[in-house]
């Protein structure tokens, strides 16, 4: 389903579903941003969203973080799994931020993924929600559905970052991941995707498959 048109057919559709592209995870500044998306990984936005009020309360600022331990951090954050690791590199994210880039979280591919714990997916996404950069957040509804659209052949995210980046307009890539996960926790979720009653259906080959077998 790769023609421009049916491309630009799914970005209108998406929006036109989804006008209001934000991202499920709460914060308040780039900072913020950057430590709840390290605590989302393997665990739900909506945990997330739980343990961060409590936790950006007992550190407020980026100093509040480079001045703690991470044995500090951890109560807060054991909910959200791995928290050994995740607590470790969120005071060395800190301390980085602090020491090599002046306090600023740092808006470049390449400085982001240098932070301890960051890999592309949040590098990605602080580059689109905070900077306005083109960015492609590959997370797991990402993934799945492009494949299922047929926009994708792989289950690499990084491969799945570069297909997309190839065939959506820059200005939209962002906000086309942030609807493909509410696309994907509402209509084409793992288990049991809704395939006859999804707005998509007309382009999915997947889609159009699993409805023939019904
Ligand atoms: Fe997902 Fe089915 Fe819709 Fe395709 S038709 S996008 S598989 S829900």
């Amino acid at each position: 389903m790769k023609t421009t048109k049916n491309v630009a057919w799914l970005i209108a559709l998406l929006k036109a579903r989804y006008p209001d592209a934000i991202c499920s995870l709460e914060s308040r500044d780039a900072l913020q941003l950057l430590i709840a998306t390290r605590l989302s990984a393997q665990c739900t936005d909506a945990r997330v969203n739980v343990v961060t009020p409590a936790l950006f309360a007992a550190f407020p600022t980026l100093d509040a973080f480079v001045e703690a331990q991470p044995e500090d951090v951890l109560p807060y954050i054991r909910s959200c799994g791995f928290f050994n690791t995740k607590s470790k590199d969120i005071v060395a994210m800190c301390r980085m931020i602090k020491e090599t880039y002046g306090g600023r979280v740092p808006d470049t591919m390449e400085a982001l993924i240098a932070l301890p714990g960051v890999g592309r997916k949040t590098a990605n996404l602080i580059l689109g929600d905070v900077y306005g950069k083109p960015a492609v957040v590959t997370d797991t509804h990402c993934i799945r559905i492009s494949n299922r659209l047929g926009l994708c052949k792989t289950e690499d995210p990084y491969k799945v970052e570069l297909a997309l980046r190839e065939i959506l307009p820059p200005e939209e890539s962002n906000n086309f991941c942030h609807r493909l996960v509410l696309f994907g926790r509402d209509v084409c979720t793992a288990r049991a995707p809704k395939c006859t009653e999804c707005p998509l259906l007309a382009l999915c080959p997947w889609g159009k498959k699993a409805a023939g077998k019904k």
